[in-house]
């Protein structure tokens, strides 16, 4: 450990550990232009800037939460937390304001968020038939502007990782525009390259994409901000898949040496069994994540935690969709890693991180006919540490202390909606919205300060959003 962290860190740093997170320094991030026009962007430099007397909550369990206290970021990295923590660069008074990590956002179709609250209230209508319709029209281009809506949106409210689950991926193209749209917004991001919507069941998803971009992602990445993953259909999706359509999608993830994610036992009443399934044609571990997972028995429980795989709950789809009720409390006692998800727009309208958790906890409360089942400081950490523990980020990411990147969120409460700071946990929980969050830092990065956002012109966002939509209804024939 370096002089300077622990000198920084209140009570007790060394005790935990952290020799060698001081070595994690990066280069500055470079301009470069990537296969596929991943290029220039507007982003700030990472610089060096003391946040000065803030309400810190470290969300690290020995340190809890620090009144007062300091955070000094230097070259995209936490070098000192806490009350007597060092300084330097520019000084950022943070008197009345809340520091937190930055919300980790684990499983959301960016790719469909120009079809916010589309999907409406008569079956012919719902989610899945609106998406795969008009999913099948989207241009590269669409795709990009959908995906820099959720992202310019994630930065505003919070998140500072996402995990882009893109599948809509209908050529090489399509995927190198989600991939621009979140190298552009500047957030920390898994990109998992899917299936283009409309592909049938009968017929594995072509490899060429997700090929090309495994090949070259060092060119893509920003310097290791943005990763690579595979979003997988799966066994099931309207009904079974076969063997010989399936298994050469995985097989050739795990080639590449990619994370896989695969949505199932989505929902509790009419999808039982998948996971055994799942467990019996070993098809989970440790690179595999588990979306939604609702129809889980005790057992399959026990499958999943043997396995190593993680989970991904969304509450704010799954409670719209009619899903049922997340097994949060179920899974944690297991210690199986989870993190918590916006999923699609187009089901849950906003995409406000803050909510999603807020439903989380409630919930479990709900199930368990209790007030108290979860704390809000849990619903807290599942946004961020279980979450980064979930997305494999934990070690860089997911709290604030000397060594992590420095992915954080300041939150004003000095609004009609907040205006008391009673208990700071139960506050940020239940009544923070995207207008409280007063800056937002990734990699060191100021993206979002004084209530605005840095590196998006949000009117262009707004108005490329519009057209591309239009774009779609012109070519669908919708009005
Ligand atoms: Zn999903």
């Amino acid at each position: 450990m370096c002089e300077i962290c622990r000198r920084g860190f209140i009570g007790g740093a060394a005790a935990i550990g952290l020799a060698g997170a001081c070595g994690m320094l990066s280069s500055p991030l470079k301009a470069q232009t990537p296969p596929g026009g991943t290029g220039s962007t507007r982003l700030p430099a990472r610089g060096e800037f003391t946040i000065t007397n803030a309400y810190i909550m470290t969300m690290e369990r020995d340190f809890g939460d620090l009144a007062g206290a300091s955070v000094h970021v230097r070259d995209g990295e936490i070098v000192a937390v806490g009350k007597a923590a060092t300084s330097g660069g520019e000084t950022i008074d943070g008197t009345g304001m809340i520091v937190m990590p930055g919300l980790v956002e684990t499983h959301w179709h960016m790719w469909n968020t120009i079809f916010r609250s589309f999907a409406g209230d008569k079956p012919e209508e719902g989610y899945f038939p609106t998406v795969a319709r008009f999913g099948q029209q989207m241009t590269p281009d669409d795709i990009f502007q959908s995906t820099r809506l959720a992202a310019a949106e994630a930065i505003n409210s919070g998140m500072t990782y996402v995990h882009s689950w893109c599948h809509n991926v209908r050529s090489t193209a399509h995927a190198e525009a989600d991939i621009r749209a979140l190298a552009q917004a500047g957030i920390r991001a898994r990109h998992s390259c899917g299936w283009p919507q409309g592909l049938p069941d009968t017929q594995s998803a072509d490899q060429a994409p997700i090929e090309t971009l495994a090949k070259n992602w060092k060119d893509y990445s920003r310097e290791g901000l943005l990763t690579l993953g595979m979003g997988w259909r799966g066994q099931f999706r309207a009904g079974p898949i076969k063997p010989e359509v399936y298994q050469p999608e995985f097989d050739n993830a795990r080639k590449l040496g990619l994370p896989i994610t695969v949505h199932v036992a989505s929902a509790a009443h009419r999808q039982a069994g998948q996971i055994e399934l799942l467990y019996k044609a070993k098809l989970m571990g440790k690179d595999v994540q588990l979306i939604h997972a609702l129809a889980v028995t005790p057992a399959e429980l026990d499958m999943i935690e043997e396995s190593g795989a993680s989970i991904s709950t969304s509450p704010g789809s799954e409670l719209r969709i009619g899903y049922g009720y997340p097994l949060i409390s179920e899974i944690l006692a297991k210690r199986i890693p989870i993190g918590v998800s916006i999923d699609t727009s187009a089901l849950t309208g906003s995409s406000n991180m803050f909510g999603v958790l807020k439903l989380a906890r409630d919930s479990e409360n709900a199930r368990a006919e209790s007030e108290f089942k979860m704390t809000a400081r849990r619903a807290l950490e599942l946004g961020t540490i279980e979450g980064a523990r979930a997305m494999g980020i934990d070690d860089q990411v997911g709290t604030l202390r000397p060594g992590k990147r420095a992915d954080l969120i300041m939150i004003s409460p000095n609004a009609l909606n907040m205006a008391v700071v009673t208990d700071p946990a139960h506050l940020v929980l239940e009544a923070t919205t995207p207008e409280n969050v007063d800056m937002v830092v990734v990699d060191g990065r100021i993206l979002k300060r004084g209530g605005k956002l840095v590196a998006v012109d949000t009117s262009e966002v707004i108005s490329g959003a519009r057209t591309a939509l239009a774009g779609i209804r012109e070519r669908t024939k919708w009005r």
